[in-house]
């Protein structure tokens, strides 16, 4: 199968639905290794980005997610906002001209997406952030040659809670360095339900 453009729509109103109905859980993980504001900040910038979505018309995938973007750069905040806010520029950039948007140029965005985490977030693998999740997930599509939402969602629970036993060493969560450990990455969660919204669907 290839991504419509209503189908990258409906990704980011998904990812909305599963932000919203979780908020309370996400802010109660940043609550142990952060300031508690993840779910707020997440909440937030997810609403924007579907209401902009849903005013306008488009006829291209990377579009939708040029938009999202943007929203999520300016609405989200904190430290997660411009990180989610490249991820999704990068995607954005990486799809254009491929309408719709098969899987190796999917597989390939995402790639492009965790190297733009990188570089703005100045993080590697293994440090306990949502780089971990959006990582993993690269490596699973850029492995695999074709859309498969039970394997999808499953490879993100997994990439969210393997997060749980590292110690943190970027962002807000560094300051509790082993006290980190034993508790899942806020923002990884969160980038595991925007993968589970895609996930969803591709399962149609
Ligand atoms: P803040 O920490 O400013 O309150 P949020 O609570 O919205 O921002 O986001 C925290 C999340 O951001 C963390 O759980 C982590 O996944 C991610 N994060 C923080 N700093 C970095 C970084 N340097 N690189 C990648 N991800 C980061
Ligand atoms: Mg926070
Ligand atoms: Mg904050």
């Amino acid at each position: 199968m290839e991504l419509t453009v209503q189908d990258v729509a409906a990704w980011i109103e998904t990812s909305n639905e599963k932000i919203q109905a979780n908020k309370e859980y996400l802010t109660t993980l940043d609550q142990a290794i952060g300031d508690g504001d993840h779910g707020i900040n997440m909440a937030r910038g997810f609403q924007e980005a579907t209401k902009k979505i849903a005013e306008q018309t488009y006829t291209s995938s990377a579009a939708v997610l040029q938009d999202t973007a943007m929203t999520l750069m300016s609405k989200v905040g904190g430290a997660s906002g411009p990180l989610f806010g490249t991820a999704f520029l990068k995607l954005s950039t990486a799809l254009k001209g491929s309408e719709p948007v098969d899987y190796k140029t999917f597989a390939g965005g995402l790639e492009e997406a965790v190297n733009g985490i990188k570089q703005r977030g100045k993080a590697t693998e293994g440090e306990k952030t949502l780089l971990d999740v959006w990582s993993q997930l690269a490596a699973y599509f850029n492995r695999e040659t074709g859309f498969d939402g039970e394997k999808m969602a499953e490879e993100a629970k997994s990439a969210m809670e393997q997060t749980k036993e590292m110690t943190a060493t970027k962002g807000r969560a560094s300051y509790f360095k082993e006290r980190s450990i034993g508790h899942i990455d806020p923002g990884s969660a969160s980038s595991s339900y925007i993968f589970e919204a895609l996930a969803d669907v591709i399962k149609g």
